[in-house]
C-alpha cells in the first residue's frame, strides 16, 4: 500500500457498491484470513490487513458507510463522523466477525472476558501535534499473572469443574406447581463453570496483577486536542484469559507563542507600524519552518490578511497542508519623540480632509460593525 492516496474501501474488499452487509462481511472474513499478520508473513501483509479493516470498520457500519458513500475519505467532522484512526483496532474487529461479538448474538458471561480499556493524557507541545513524534509513556494496568498465567490457581494446582453447577455455570430449578425449569447463572462459580481450590498466592486466585507498563506512542503529524489514538491490545488484561481491552491516548495540545491554529490553518498576527503599512515593505515573518519573506503592499489596513500557502499543518494521515494566515494590525504610537512629533505634525498639514476617511464607506462600515449599529 503506498502512503499516498486511498485505496477505495469496496475496492479493498473487492465487492460492488450495491454489496448487502453479509456479502461485505464474508468478503471481510476471506481477505482477513488471508492477509492475518500470524498467518501471512508476506512483506506488506500486515499494512493490508490493517487496509481491509479499515476499510471493514467502516463498510459494516450502517452510519458510517453512508457517510463514505456521501463523502468518501473526506468525509467531514471526522472526529465525530468515524474514526480519523480508523484500522487500528484490527483485534476487535476480527474478533467480532469470527466469534459473533458486537452486533452478533452478544457473549455470555461464561469463558474469557475482554479487558477493560484505559485513557491515557498525552500533553504534547505546539509542534509535537503538527508534526507528529514518538512518545514514551508509563502506566499502570491489571496483567495476566505471571505466576499462574491468568487461571487463579497456585502452580502444581489446577482449576476444578465446579462441583454446584457440574460445569456448566447454570443453576436448573424446576418449579413443582407450573412444571417450569428456571435456569439462573450459578452463585459458586460466578457463571464461569470451574472454581479453584488452591488460588494463586501473587493475584490471590484473580488472574491478574497491577503491573507498571511502558510503551511508544506513535503520533502521526496533523494531530489536534480532543483527538485521541487508540492502541489495540494495551488496556487491560481480560479476566481469565479473555483478549485485552484498548489503550486510548487522549491529546492535550498547548497554545504555541506566535502561532494560533485553526484546523490546518496556522494564524499569525503581524504588527506594523504606521510607516511600514502606509508605504508598503517586504518583511521576514515566522513559520513552522522557519522565516517566509511576506510583501506587504502600500495602504496595508489592521485585519488585513495574506496567505502563505502549503505553509500550515499537514493533514491527518493525508498529503498536503494547510496554509499559514497572516493578519495584519497597524499599531499606532503611543509615544512620540521631539523628532517624529515634527514629523508627523509635518505630515498632518499635507492630508485634505477628504483623506480623513470621509469618502470610505468601508471604514464607516467597520466603525459600525464594531459599535454594533
Ligand atoms: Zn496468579
Amino acid at each position: 500500500m503506498t502512503t499516498g492516496a486511498k485505496r477505495d474501501y469496496y475496492e479493498v474488499l473487492g465487492v460492488s457498491r450495491g454489496a448487502s452487509p453479509d456479502e461485505i462481511k464474508k468478503a471481510f472474513r476471506r481477505l482477513a484470513r488471508q492477509y492475518h499478520p500470524d498467518v501471512n508473513k508476506e512483506e506488506n501483509a500486515e499494512s493490508k490487513f490493517k487496509e481491509i479493516n479499515e476499510a471493514y470498520e467502516v463498510l459494516s457500519d450502517e452510519q458510517k458507510r453512508a457517510m463514505y458513500d456521501r463523502f468518501g475519505h473526506s468525509t467531514p467532522g471526522s472526529g465525530g463522523g468515524y474514526d480519523p484512526f480508523g484500522g487500528g483496532d484490527a483485534f476487535s474487529t476480527i474478533f467480532d466477525a469470527f466469534f459473533g461479538g458486537a452486533g452478533g448474538g452478544g457473549r455470555t458471561q461464561r469463558g474469557p472476558q475482554r479487558g477493560a480499556d484505559l485513557r491515557y493524557n498525552l500533553k504534547l507541545s505546539f509542534e509535537e501535534a503538527i508534526f507528529g513524534c514518538d512518545k514514551e509513556i508509563e502506566f499502570r494496568r491489571l496483567e495476566t499473572c505471571p505466576t499462574c498465567k491468568g487461571n487463579g490457581a497456585e502452580p502444581g494446582t489446577d482449576p476444578v469443574r465446579c462441583p454446584k453447577c457440574g460445569g456448566s455455570g447454570e443453576v436448573r430449578q424446576r418449579a413443582p406447581l407450573f412444571n417450569m425449569v428456571t435456569v439462573t447463572t450459578c452463585d459458586s462459580c460466578s457463571g464461569s463453570g470451574y472454581v479453584i481450590p488452591m488460588p494463586c498466592r501473587e493475584c490471590r486466585g484473580e488472574g491478574r496483577v497491577r503491573q507498571s507498563r511502558r510503551i511508544t506512542v506513535k503520533v502521526p503529524a496533523g494531530v489536534d486536542s480532543s483527538q485521541q489514538i487508540r492502541i489495540s491490545g494495551e488496556g487491560e488484561a481480560g479476566p481469565r484469559g479473555g483478549i485485552p481491552g484498548n489503550l486510548y491516548v487522549a491529546l492535550d495540545v498547548q497554545p504555541h507563542a506566535l502561532f494560533a491554529r485553526d484546523d490546518n490553518d496556522i494564524i499569525l498576527e503581524l504588527k506594523l507600524n504606521v510607516a511600514q503599512a502606509a508605504l508598503g515593505e517586504e518583511i521576514d515573518v515566522p513559520t513552522l519552518d522557519g522565516t517566509e519573506r511576506l510583501r506587504i503592499p502600500p495602504g496595508t489596513q489592521t485585519g488585513q490578511t495574506f496567505r502563505l500557502r502549503g505553509k500550515g499543518v499537514p493533514f491527518l494521515r493525508q498529503s498536503g497542508r494547510g496554509d499559514q494566515i497572516v493578519v495584519s494590525r497597524v499599531m499606532v504610537p503611543s509615544r512620540l519623540n521631539e523628532h517624529q512629533r515634527k514629523l508627523f505634525q509635518e505630515l498632518a498639514r499635507t492630508f485634505e480632509p477628504e483623506d480623513q476617511g470621509e469618502h470610505d464607506e468601508g471604514f464607516f462600515g467597520r466603525i459600525k460593525d464594531a459599535l454594533g449599529l
